[in-house]
């Protein structure tokens, strides 16, 4: 049973994100030998240029996360392709990564628009949504919610269980070992997007499970 663990790394806008969590969560993945793939928001490329390219050196597969982190549905079409595309020049020009084809939509919010999943295709990228959330952007989750959430909700997934996690809130690096340990007793290998045999596994995956996005909306995921 595989399972892509995805991290998404932006600008956050809550109190209880310390600028450690990002190099932490690299330092365990390097310590457990487990790939991951990184979506990142291209304003934060800019101001945290040691952490992108420390996330490419260390073997992590990279994908668009956006520049600005706008919810694309409202922009125009040619708003968005600027928006995409000027994401994807910095990651390139920082990181020195391709992130094609892999795009998260920020809020997670393009799975269903026609008009956007045409303007990514068109540009080389598929939006990739997630099965598993842990809920850890929005409060402060302890680690131990999270791990439960995540190795509950991939176990319960099944062989391509995409989890999104967010790079910045300071419960999830501790909650990572206890992740890593559980779902590889129970026999998880763990992936990049780029492993992916059959592609429709991601096609399926839509976040946020249960099309909650007026939960996301009033709140400001970032
Ligand atoms: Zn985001």
């Amino acid at each position: 049973m595989r399972v892509f663990l995805t991290f998404d790394a932006e600008h956050p806008d809550r109190p209880h994100c310390p600028p450690w969590a990002t190099e932490q969560i690299l330092h365990v993945l390097r310590g457990s030998n487990v790939r991951a793939t990184f979506f990142l928001q291209g304003r934060w490329v800019e101001a945290y240029p040691h952490l992108a390219r420390e996330i490419a050196l260390t073997g992590h597969r990279i994908g668009n996360h956006s520049f600005y982190h706008a919810r694309l549905e409202l922009l125009s079409d040619e708003g968005l392709a600027t928006d995409v595309t000027g994401a994807e020049q910095v990651i390139k020009s920082v990181t020195g990564a391709d992130p094609r084809p892999w795009f998260r939509c920020p809020w997670g919010e393009c799975g269903n628009d026609a008009r956007v999943l045409q303007a990514l295709t068109d540009l080389g990228y598929r939006h990739i949504g997630w099965h598993v959330e842990a809920g850890e952007w929005e409060i402060a989750r302890t680690p131990r919610e999270i791990e439960n959430a995540v190795v509950e909700g991939a176990l319960g997934t099944g062989d391509g269980a995409i989890i999104l996690l967010h790079t910045w809130p300071a419960s999830v690096p501790p909650a990572l070992p206890a992740i890593i340990r559980r779902l590889g007793d129970a026999g998880v290998q763990f992936a990049t997007l780029d492993d992916l045999a059959d592609p429709s596994i991601a096609v399926a995956a839509r976040g946020p499970a249960g099309n909650d996005s007026s939960v996301m909306k009033g709140r400001g995921h970032p």
